[in-house]
């Protein structure tokens, strides 16, 4: 059982080309990523000293379109890390059906640990150093765990300034006032909300009174809990890095969203009892959403899980032995890259606004949104039933067969 995320994006691909007549040379293409950045660059620290960080920028694929995914900051950031997510970018903006290839960068740092200075200065040193790679044609970055707003802000900023005007379109998931989409900061939320009312819907169960947990309280978590709750689900349980807290009744998830602003810590929020992200994973509820990191439910806790349905928020949350263990249980998984795809569904939306400097409202928004999410659930589910497989081969499957149609027409250069 291996810890790698990239062997574990690996593993997911070849069960899922296996069923597929892929020719050697497509099949031999789709395993490696096209480009790897790595960059090490120095950082002025606020107390005088010079930091040298490692970051970088990888992509997979851009057989279908531009490099897209998000940059992530993390102490646990690998080049094997970066490698997987980018894989799994190719295949999400594809079962999407976006005009995209898959991308993903990372540096290894912890952002907890540094002045908002310092945070400005390693973002603007960075997005120079991968400059040589990011452009609104060619790679389209876009937040991940610990980047914000702000910070595609100043990737933004900084690569603007190198061009002498500004280019909004190099970055996805901006603030408003600066060309980002109304509905972004929602949107991967929205998405995971979206799926899971449409599973629930497959296994007749009412979304109304369903009882969630969720692993992860950062943009993906804390939002998929807020519109379940309105939606009228109960959520049960939250976590985060530090913990997290349970209520079987029902936990208000803006209260627990003001709470963490406050206290910084979910496990002592009066309204429910603390627990620990195992017990989350294990948590007696109807849905379980893993929001965090990947590689959460593994061989080891999978025979624990007591949800009905797992519906990925975060990327690769679910190892392949621990798919297997699932799906014995009779326990839907919709996968990662159909689940939290609303995310760049309106990333998608907010570059072509800025590339058409044409914006649209909210309502327009959340309606492709919620229209491109739909028809891909039931692309993928009937996709699943035709071959008989799971979600995660199905929205595979579908993937793949669009990235190498593209390959093969582009045929090989020279
Ligand atoms: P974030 O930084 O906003 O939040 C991450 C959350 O996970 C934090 O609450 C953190 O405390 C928690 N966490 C970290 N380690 C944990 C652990 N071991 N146990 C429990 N909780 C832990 O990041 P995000 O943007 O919400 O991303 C979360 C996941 O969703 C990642 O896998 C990311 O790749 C994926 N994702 C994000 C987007 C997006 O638009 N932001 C889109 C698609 C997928």
């Amino acid at each position: 059982m291996s810890t790698n995320p990239y062997e574990m994006a690996l593993a997911q691909y070849e069960r899922a080309a296996k069923q597929l007549s892929l020719t050697q040379g497509i099949d031999a293409l789709l395993r490696v990523p096209e480009r790897e950045l790595t960059v090490n660059f120095p950082v002025r620290m606020d107390d005088g000293s010079t930091r040298i960080f490692t970051g970088y920028r990888i992509q997979h694929s851009t057989a279908r379109g531009p490099g897209k995914g998000g940059i992530r900051y993390h102490p646990d950031v690998t080049l094997d890390e970066v490698r997987a997510l980018a894989m799994w970018m190719t295949w999400k903006c594809a079962v999407m059906n976006l005009p995209y290839g898959g991308a993903k960068g990372g540096v290894i740092c912890d952002p907890k640990r540094l002045s908002l200075r310092e945070l400005e200065h390693l973002t603007r040193r960075y997005a120079t150093e991968i400059s040589l790679l990011i452009s609104p044609e060619g790679d389209i970055p876009a937040p991940d765990v610990n980047t914000t707003p702000q910070i595609m802000a100043w990737i933004m900023d900084t690569y603007s300034r190198h061009r002498g005007h500004r280019v909004p379109a190099v970055v996805t998931g901006k603030p408003v006032a600066v060309g980002g989409s109304l509905g972004r900061g929602e949107a991967t939320g929205r998405g995971v909300m979206l799926a899971t009312r449409e599973a629930l819907g497959r296994l007749d169960h009412p979304l109304a009174g369903a009882r969630v947990a969720v692993q992860g309280f950062g943009n993906v978590g804390s939002v998929s809990a807020m519109l379940l709750h309105d939606a009228g689900a109960r959520i049960v349980a939250v976590s985060d890095s530090r913990g997290g807290t349970l209520n079987a009744r029902g936990l208000d998830p803006g209260a627990l969203v003001r709470h963490k602003r406050e206290s910084g810590r979910l496990a002592d929020y009066p309204g429910g009892e603390p627990i620990d992200n195992a017990a989350l994973l294990a948590a007696d509820c109807d849905v379980l959403i893993p929001a965090a990191l990947e590689q959460q439910i593994t061989a080891t806790n999978a025979e624990r899980v007591r949800a009905r349905l797992v519906v990925e928020g975060a990327n690769g949350p679910t190892t392949p032995e621990a798919d297997a263990i699932l799906a014995a249980r009779d326990i839907l998984v919709v996968p990662d890259i159909l689940a939290n795809a609303g995310g760049v569904v309106v990333s998608y939306f907010e570059w072509v606004q800025d590339l058409q400097a044409f914006f649209w409202t909210e309502e327009e928004i959340n309606q492709r949104l919620e229209r491109l999410m739909v028809r891909a659930f039931e692309e993928v589910t009937a996709a699943a039933h035709d071959r008989g497989t799971d979600l995660r081969a199905a929205a595979l499957i579908r993937a793949i067969e669009r990235v190498a149609e593209a390959i093969a027409l582009l045929g090989i250069y020279p």
